[in-house]
């Protein structure tokens, strides 16, 4: 597997951590080609990050994952500035041929959190190319609103069996029990409607799988009750009865009239006297519209893929 990077996060790295002092690259400057000056400069830093063992940590973090070396080609590491794009992708071409491309924030090199980072997102690569995991192909996840709101309930799902077992496995990393306890939190908001002990039996069992199957975690992830719990009761921090999701934001009245049409289109039973959270009722107001595609304004991660990411 080729692995590239971006020069944007080589030089970021060499500006965070590179000598105070560095004659070598000073030198430079008195190169009067400004290609070959750039080149040159391009060059130095490159150097310097293979020195300094950057670039065999990357590496190594790959090689934690034989799966994903062995079914990728090439796997570029890319800068990115907005902590929502750091995320990993797999890219599917012809024939069998796969690339990884992964976005982070130099922070993370400088500051060393790239190794749990990476475990962490190629984990999401390995459990893809898994044949026991399941994971579908291309178009075969809900693309409506419905399937977006599973999709969040999901990634949150798929987060939690994954830092379960990056922490059996690598135990000297404190990160990955640090991130289940953010996930168990989520998974207060994200799964309000279950009762508490089935919610914490769920936590714990998905915290403690060692095979997780993607079937599985769609279906807990569009468990049908999150519709009927304290629907109609609007209190704060209820259950909205379309997306599940607790919210302290129930839409006005006019809002959900705007909004009931399209909403009864995906889900006959509701009725609007059941109400819904300021967010359901501008998204179904907005498909309703019809002049946005709904999927647009709910939030995605890796659009760009020919294959992305579900969650
Ligand atoms: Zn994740
Ligand atoms: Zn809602």
């Amino acid at each position: 597997m080729r692995l590239s990077f971006d020069h944007d996060l080589v030089e970021a790295a060499y500006l965070a951590l590179g000598p105070r002092r560095d004659p070598a690259r000073e030198a430079i400057y008195e190169i009067g080609d400004p290609s070959a000056r750039d080149a040159a400069f391009c060059y130095h830093v490159s150097e310097w990050f293979r020195a300094a063992g950057l670039e065999k940590r990357v590496r190594d973090a790959f090689a934690e994952w034989p799966m994903v070396i062995g079914a990728c080609q090439e796997a570029v590491v890319r800068r990115v500035k907005n902590p929502a794009d750091e995320m990993a992708e797999l890219f599917r071409g012809g024939e069998g041929v796969a690339r990884v491309g992964v976005g982070i924030r130099s922070a993370r090199i400088a500051d060393g959190t790239f190794v749990g980072f990476l475990r962490h997102e190629l984990c999401h690569i390995h459990d893809m190319i898994d044949p026991a995991f399941g994971y579908p192909g291309p178009g075969a996840a809900g693309a409506g609103i419905e399937g977006s709101l599973h999709r969040e309930r999901y990634g949150l799902l798929w987060d939690i069996v994954i830092d379960g077992r990056l922490g059996r496995r690598f135990p000297e990393d404190g990160g990955f029990a640090a991130a289940l306890g953010r996930h168990q939190k989520a998974l207060e908001r994200g799964f309000g409607f279950l009762p508490e002990a089935e919610r914490e039996g769920l936590f714990a069992a998905l915290a403690a799988e060692d095979a997780p199957h993607h079937d599985r975690l769609w279906e807990i992830a569009s468990d049908p009750r999150r519709r009927g719990a304290e629907s109609g009761a609007r209190m704060p921090g209820g259950a909205c009865p379309v997306c599940g999701f607790t919210t302290f934001e129930w839409a006005e009245s006019e809002a959900v009239a705007g909004a009931a049409k399209a909403i009864a289109t995906e889900f006959p039973e509701w009725s609007s006297e059941e109400g819904c959270c300021g967010r359901c009722a501008e998204l179904y107001a907005a498909v309703a519209g019809a002049s946005v595609p709904a999927t647009v304004l709910l939030p995605t991660r890796g659009g760009r893929a020919t294959w992305g990411r579900v969650a």
